[in-house]
């Protein structure tokens, strides 16, 4: 507590000091001019300089559109876009790739994740908090499914890896200038942002707030798609189902050789009139579901390996439109980067 007031020295928040907000979006032409109008309301009244920056994840309706002409009226926006979709992930990384801040807010353009909260989230970055991250108090306009299968995973993750990944949590957080840099330098391929947040470590904070339901448009997240993201986020941040691979493989193996035992004796003891299909038949199914279940969790890990050797950039981008409010700043960066 007391280190984490001492360094809130350098945190002043005055327009020296820039606070970006990094916002991907998919298809969002329903809710963008109402976001932008409410995430502008809170970011006037700031002294810090802001930058918001969009990260257009290869929108197919009007969303490009819609961004380009809230740049030409605003000039805190900095419009990246990506060469296709590439997925939330992805569009975040370029984001905080981009984003030249003291502090860093990942924020939906859905405003399900409040812009009034940021205020509260700069105060924490003040106290010395390295991240700050927002805690759903409560998830309304979800079906007890999804809360159902969310807190499983959130069960199951948290006894399988190694890092503890804060439960109800989303990526709508505040990101000090070392956070962001430290994520940077993990390149991975096969990114589970919330297990990177928690990777990295610091000094972190949770706020808890109330998480609205989306203002308009749908979900892009259907069940398959969350399905993968869970399989993604217990294979790149623990190796316990390789283990549970080899242990089912031994119980198994274990009792089929007590199995064998007991045969023999059975057939010394009082013959054997052959019969016995159905336990052959059930052992030789339940030994092929078990390999073939290893085998799966093996595909999983050499799979997500084959992506990684493959060292490609994380995503492309097609434009790249900067913010007037930050421009200057960026250029100093870029000078002083070069000359060491
Ligand atoms: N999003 C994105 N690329 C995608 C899917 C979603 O950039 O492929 C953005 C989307 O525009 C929104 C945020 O990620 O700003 C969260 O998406 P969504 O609301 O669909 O997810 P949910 O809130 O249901 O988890
Ligand atoms: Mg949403």
């Amino acid at each position: 507590m007391n280190d984490a007031i001492e360094s809130a020295a350098d945190r002043p928040v005055d327009s020296q000091h820039v606070l970006s907000v990094v916002v991907p979006v998919y298809n969002e032409e329903a809710v963008l001019a109402e976001f932008h109008a409410r995430l502008a309301r809170v970011l006037d009244p700031l002294t810090m300089t802001a930058e918001v920056i969009y990260i257009n994840d290869g929108s197919t309706d009007r969303t490009a559109a819609i961004l380009e002409e809230l740049r030409a009226a605003d000039p805190r926006i900095a419009i990246l876009d990506l060469s296709r979709n590439f997925g939330k992930e992805l569009a975040m990384t370029a984001g905080l790739d981009y984003a030249c801040g003291d502090a860093v807010v990942v924020i939906d353009a859905d405003l399900q994740d409040p812009p009034e909260l940021i205020p509260d989230m700069l105060d924490e970055w003040q106290k010395g908090y390295d991240v700050v991250y927002m805690q759903r108090r409560t998830r309304r306009g979800e079906t007890w499914f999804k809360r159902f299968t969310a807190f499983a995973f959130y069960k199951v993750m948290s006894r399988l890896g190694r890092v503890p990944i804060p439960e109800n949590v989303g990526d709508f957080r505040l990101l000090d200038r070392r956070a962001v840099l430290a994520l940077r330098r993990l390149r991975e391929e096969n990114r589970f942002m919330k297990g990177l947040f928690a990777w990295i470590g610091y000094r972190q904070k949770a706020l808890p707030y109330d998480r609205d339901e989306r203002f308009a448009g749908t979900t892009k997240w259907n069940y398959f798609r969350l399905w993968t993201l869970s399989l993604e986020g217990i294979t790149s941040f623990s190796t316990a189902p390789l283990q549970m691979a080899s242990y089912m493989g031994l119980l198994t193996a274990g009792g089929a050789f007590l199995f064998g035992v007991w045969i023999v004796i059975k057939t010394l003891l009082f013959g054997e009139p052959v019969r016995g299909y159905p336990t052959m038949m059930v052992v030789i199914l339940f030994l092929g579901g078990v390999q073939l279940i290893a085998i799966g969790i093996l595909g999983e890990y050499i799979g997500r390996m084959f992506m990684e050797t493959k060292r490609r950039p994380l995503y492309l981008l097609k434009a790249e439109i900067p913010a007037d409010s930050t421009r200057e700043r960026r250029q100093t960066r870029e000078e002083n980067a070069a000359d060491g």
